[in-house]
């Protein structure tokens, strides 16, 4: 089966790219299939926005399209960033900007009043724009006080893992390997839900 990824987030298309090594798939790229039509993202929830890119991609180029839509929600924030994540410090994909954002409006925020959830809705469209499944994941955490680790992208050196009884618990998810990442984000587990499904369609597909 191939598939096309269509985000142009490189860090999302690479931990998806990672993550759909193991399933029978051939990944491509927006970049290798000339580029995707910008999709305005005025859907209400993660999902709805996720269907929309998917849905698009899949119409312009004749391919089963898999897209993400996903962000940060802060309970001591009544849920925001939420689908506003990627531009919630005014400029879209400025991740400082948005983490600075984040620190200064939480500032007051006492330590057990900071939980959060990363959320991350997958949705595969079929090659003539129907969609087939959206497929949620979502990961419990808190926001620290500053900064730690160096790896991951967006929000990832603000947020703490803390579901417990893991080995990355109490862990920033900036300081985990990709693989420790996957095996608990919000991603990872919205991925894995899909490739059960996969498997599904492969297996009906002649
Ligand atoms: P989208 O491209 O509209 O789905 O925006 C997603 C935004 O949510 C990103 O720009 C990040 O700020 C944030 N985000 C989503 N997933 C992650 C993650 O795994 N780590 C850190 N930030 C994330």
């Amino acid at each position: 089966m191939e598939l096309l990824l269509a985000t142009g987030n490189t860090h999302k298309a690479q931990e998806l790219r990672d993550m759909l090594s193991e399933l029978p798939v051939t990944v491509f790229t927006p970049d290798e299939v000339g580029g995707l039509p910008e999709v305005i993202e005025d859907g209400t929830t993660f999902g709805e926005n996720a269907a929309k890119k998917a849905s698009s991609a899949a119409l312009h180029t004749g391919r089963w399209s898999l897209a993400d839509d996903s962000g940060l929600c802060v309970d001591a924030l009544g849920g925001a960033p939420g689908i506003h994540s990627a531009r919630y410090g005014g400029t879209h994909g400025d991740d400082q900007g948005n983490n600075h954002k984040l620190l200064k409006e939480l500032a007051q925020v006492p330590d057990d009043k900071r939980n959060a959830a990363f959320v991350c809705a997958l949705a595969l469209a079929r090659p003539n724009g129907e969609i087939e499944t959206v497929l949620e994941g979502r990961t419990e955490g808190r926001i620290l006080n500053q900064p730690e680790g160096e790896g991951g992208f967006g929000y990832d050196p603000l947020f703490q893992f803390t579901e417990p009884n893991l080995v990355q618990t109490n862990r920033c998810f900036a300081s985990l390997t990709s693989t420790e990442k996957s095996a608990v984000s919000h991603r990872g587990r919205a991925l894995r839900a899909l490739g059960h499904e996969l498997f599904a369609i492969l297996e009906r597909s002649p």
